[in-house]
């Protein structure tokens, strides 16, 4: 900043202190009742949250840019600045303004990030906002993935190739590193949009780093999380757990333990297999609609809508794991009355997880409190009504609670049913709960009584009847009496206010008790807010079962919201098998066929594929006729059902797959932005690199982005290499290319499937059904007219077409005569080099009958 520390006004000077030790965050410095930013600060707060932008003098020094807004906006305006990428700390006034020699103390009490923000402004309900940290190693990095905003903790040692999918995976916001690491693999990181936090200093001492986390979970031994033999992962989780402990100055006890992922048990999807299938994001609205999530998540509650998305996200490889999921669907399915008792309980449910991470950094109010032990109840009734012989998995799901029986008692009989949501100010307590709070509020109740009956004394005492015994904030008590009665006053009032018409007075009594009153009501918040902080303890000591118990509703809240679409739109459940195979029945693609109107059918197809004879499907069909629907749709039933969802078809066979890769050509995805055939090519050798005998590989269009030739050769030479690697991967294989249709004769386990077109010579239509076969015509003036063409247009295309194949053919032609001249100068040339004089009858005859045979071959 380069300032002249000794220059300026005092509080300038305090702002300097403070943002040098805050250099990469908007600084929010609290004056009275304002939040203001200076120089650089105030121009980007000004422009980001569009407040005025003005000056503050600086006492001889000049004046600086100045930004603010009223204290009570911060959660309005701090969620904006997070939005926009910035870091935010809040600089508190820390002293009593009105006590203060000199100027106030302030200091920094939190400094709130993108990736470790708790304002319900900022979060989304159903999605997670993870900050990550990392530390690199070589070709390795350990990474802890943390949400700030539910107590969620992992991470996992990586390979370097790995780190793009697991950014883009869990949509990381802010990632963490080290100075001195950031130096080194910058721009490794940099590109993933996220908001990048270099930490200066930060050790990266393994003992410090265990110590640290081992005090933090209050264990011996981290054996107990796994990573006691991760140097890296204990690095970064503690690294992680650090960076948001100094932010939120320790409130970081709701992150009370860490999972380590293990990847051996999920079905991997990388990065451009989720954008491609469209799972969470489209590709073309860049927005949420249409997309796989927004049509399967009907869940109730935000904590079962982020577990669901993570379901998806990680589908399980591990049978019985998938199946106890689609027993609990199974289930609820059969008992309608239970289901409907569990949607409409469900409803009613807060956000346990960001309830409890308020609570840790006391930013929670008494009513999120009696919201959560409702919360709490409802499991525990919905509990009490399972059917146990019936209703099996949900019983056994239910019976793994925890009993919060005493908490909830507690919050229940201390907070009132109707809290005030401006709780500073106390009456949130019940009566009875404390004696001594019981009391003061006595004092404070009667204190109206006790006034009225003043006011009739001093009227006796007095003789005058138009005395008043009021309160005035700023005053406090007085008795009132008119400029007529003031003769009467007596000696012992003592002067207080003088009025136009009136003059006010107080006395000792009326002193002593408006001190009495006074305190009682300062006692009464005071007690009042000590209960409130005892409830919060005690909320935290029981954070862990809480947590178990919010993981049950999630899981309820999913089985039970995925039973009933499933019931509403004829999904069926899967069955799963280890032996390479896939068959499903009529399947669907669940995205298109609900935004489809009403009018148009979905037209299912079936899927029979394996890793043995039936290893690669080339499917051909023009452009349009649904051949990506069907590839995408095979991928999102087999993530659907790996992830313990009932799936759109009739009956579904899968053989679990650890591996699902689609690449879309580059031209049909350009609207994504960023396809170009560079991107394509290293997308179809990171597939290639990373085979496995339970891959299911889905490629459309691939090589599109490059001349036809090269592209075809491209698309032959991939399918070949799939075909012939020890691997054996499932692939599908969709392409107009017509041409591509002969390598399925060469490719021992290949078969051909095109979409059935019919075709009467004159009008075209796309059957949507995909059949063994081929089909050798690319119908792509069909699909212009279709795509509204003017008919002039598309007439003079199929005249054009028609020219062209004319041409074709006189080429070919022309070729044969040309290869015929050329067989004729061979044999002229041949008969030349005879030397008749010196050549015998037979010779003559044996070389006649040489090249008569091969003017006859030619
Ligand atoms: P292609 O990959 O052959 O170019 P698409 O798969 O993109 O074709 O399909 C084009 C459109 O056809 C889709 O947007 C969808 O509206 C419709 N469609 C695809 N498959 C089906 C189907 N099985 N039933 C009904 N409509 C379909």
């Amino acid at each position: 900043m380069g300032k002249d520390m000794n220059s300026g006004t005092p509080v300038m000077r305090q702002f300097w202190k403070t943002k040098k030790e805050h250099p990469n965050s908007i600084l929010l410095f609290r004056m009275g009742d304002f939040y203001e930013t200076f120089e650089d600060d105030a121009k980007i707060a000004s422009k980001t949250l569009g407040i005025t932008l003005t000056q503050r003098s600086n006492g001889a020094a000049s004046d600086v840019p100045l930004a603010g807004f009223p204290y009570h906006a911060l959660d309005q305006y701090l969620h904006k600045l997070l939005k926009s990428g910035y870091r935010v700390a809040i600089c508190e006034q820390i002293g009593d303004p009105k006590t203060a020699k000199g100027i106030v103390e302030r200091e920094v009490t939190e400094v709130v990030s993108p990736g470790a923000a708790l304002s319900d402004n900022y979060l989304s309900d159903s999605e997670n906002n993870y900050l990550a940290s990392i530390v690199f190693e070589k070709n390795t990095f350990g990474i802890s993935i943390l949400d700030f905003s539910t107590g969620e903790f992992m991470g996992a040692t990586l390979p370097l190739t790995s780190l793009q999918d697991i950014v883009y995976q869990y949509k990381i916001s802010e990632i963490i590193i080290s100075e001195s690491q950031y130096k080194k693999y910058g721009d490794l990181i940099n590109k993933f949009g996220a908001l990048i936090s270099e930490v200066p200093g930060w050790y990266s001492d393994l003992k410090i780093s265990d110590d640290y986390l081992k005090e933090h979970f209050k264990v011996k031994t981290l054996k107990g999380f796994g990573i006691s033999s991760e140097p890296l992962l204990i690095k970064s989780s503690a690294f992680a757990l650090d960076y948001v402990d100094r932010n939120y100055k320790g409130k970081i006890d709701h992150i009370h333990s860490f999972k380590k992922m293990i990847n051996d048990d999920i079905l991997k999807l990388d990065s451009y297999t989720i954008n491609n299938l469209e799972i969470f994001d489209s590709i073309s609205a860049k927005s949420t609609d249409g997309t796989l999530l927004n049509i399967i998540d009907k869940t109730q509650t935000a904590e079962g809508s982020r577990l669901f998305r993570k379901w998806i996200r990680e589908p399980l490889t591990n049978i019985q794991k998938i199946n106890s999921r689609l027993d609990r669907i199974d289930e609820l399915s059969l008992d309608e009355d239970y289901n409907n008792l569990v949607i409409d309980s469900l409803k009613n449910c807060c956000d346990i997880s960001r309830v409890t991470s308020r609570v840790s950094g006391k930013k929670t109010n008494p009513r999120e409190i009696l919201s959560l032990a409702s919360s709490l109840e409802i499991l525990e009734s919905l509990s009490k009504k399972v059917n146990k012989n019936c209703n099996k998995s949900i019983y056994k799901l239910v019976s793994q609670r925890k009993s919060l029986s005493k908490l909830k008692k507690v919050i229940k009989s201390t907070l009132m049913d109707d809290c005030p949501v401006n709780f500073t100010k106390g009456n949130f307590i019940r009566d009875g709960v404390d004696k001594e709070l019981d009391e003061y509020r006595k004092i404070s109740s009667d204190a109206t009584a006790w006034l009225i009956n003043y006011q009739s004394d001093i009227q006796k005492q007095t003789g005058i009847n138009k005395v008043k015994v009021g309160y005035n904030r700023v005053f406090g008590y007085y008795i009132e009496i008119s400029n007529a009665n003031l003769d009467k006053v007596p000696d012992y009032f003592i002067r207080k206010q003088t009025l136009t018409n009136a003059e006010r007075f107080f006395t000792e009594e009326l002193k002593d008790y408006e001190s009495k009153i006074l305190s009682a009501e300062e006692k009464i918040i005071q007690i009042e807010l000590n209960i409130l902080n005892n409830l919060i303890e005690l909320i935290m000591k029981n954070m862990k079962s809480i947590s178990v118990n919010a993981k049950i509703i999630a899981k309820l809240d999913i089985a039970s919201s995925l039973s009933i679409i499933s019931r509403d739109r004829n999904y069926c459940r899967p069955n799963f098998n280890d032996n390479g195979k896939i068959n499903i029945k009529d399947s669907r693609h669940p995205v298109i066929e609900e935004l489809m109107d009403l009018d148009d059918d979905f037209i299912p197809n079936d899927v029979s594929i394996n890793n043995q004879n039936e290893q690669i499907s080339i499917i051909t069909g023009p452009n349009m006729s649904g051949k990506s629907t069907y590839l995408r749709q095979i991928g999102i039933i087999i993530i659907m059902a790996q992830s313990g969802c009932y799936v759109p078809c009739t009956s579904a066979d899968i053989s679990i797959m650890d591996r699902v890769f689609t690449r879309v050509g580059a031209s049909d995805n350009l609207v994504g932005g960023e396809s170009t055939f560079l991107v394509e090519m290293n997308e179809a050798a990171n597939i290639l690199n990373n085979l496995s005998d339970r891959s299911l590989i889905l490629l459309d269009e691939i090589g599109r982005g490059t001349s036809t030739y090269d592209g075809l050769a491209i698309a032959w030479a991939i399918t070949e290499h799939l075909h012939n690697s020890k691997y054996n991967p499932i692939t599908l294989f969709a392409t107009h290319y017509h041409e591509l249709i002969d390598l399925a004769d060469k490719l021992e386990h290949a078969n051909n499937y095109c979409v059935l077109v019919e075709d009467d010579g004159e009008d075209v239509v796309f059957l949507r059904k995909i059949n063994e076969g081929w089909i050798d015509k690319s119908y792509g003036i069909h699909v212009a007219k279709m795509a509204g063409l003017p008919k002039s247009v598309i007439n003079r295309s199929y005249e054009i077409l028609s020219k062209l194949s004319k041409e074709t053919i006189s080429i070919d032609i022309n070729r044969k005569m040309e290869e015929n001249i050329d067989n004729s100068n061979d044999i002229l040339n041949r008969l030349k080099d005879i030397d008749v004089s010196k050549i015998t009858p037979l010779e003559a005859l044996i070389k006649l009958s040489e090249i008569v045979e091969e003017a006859n071959e030619k």
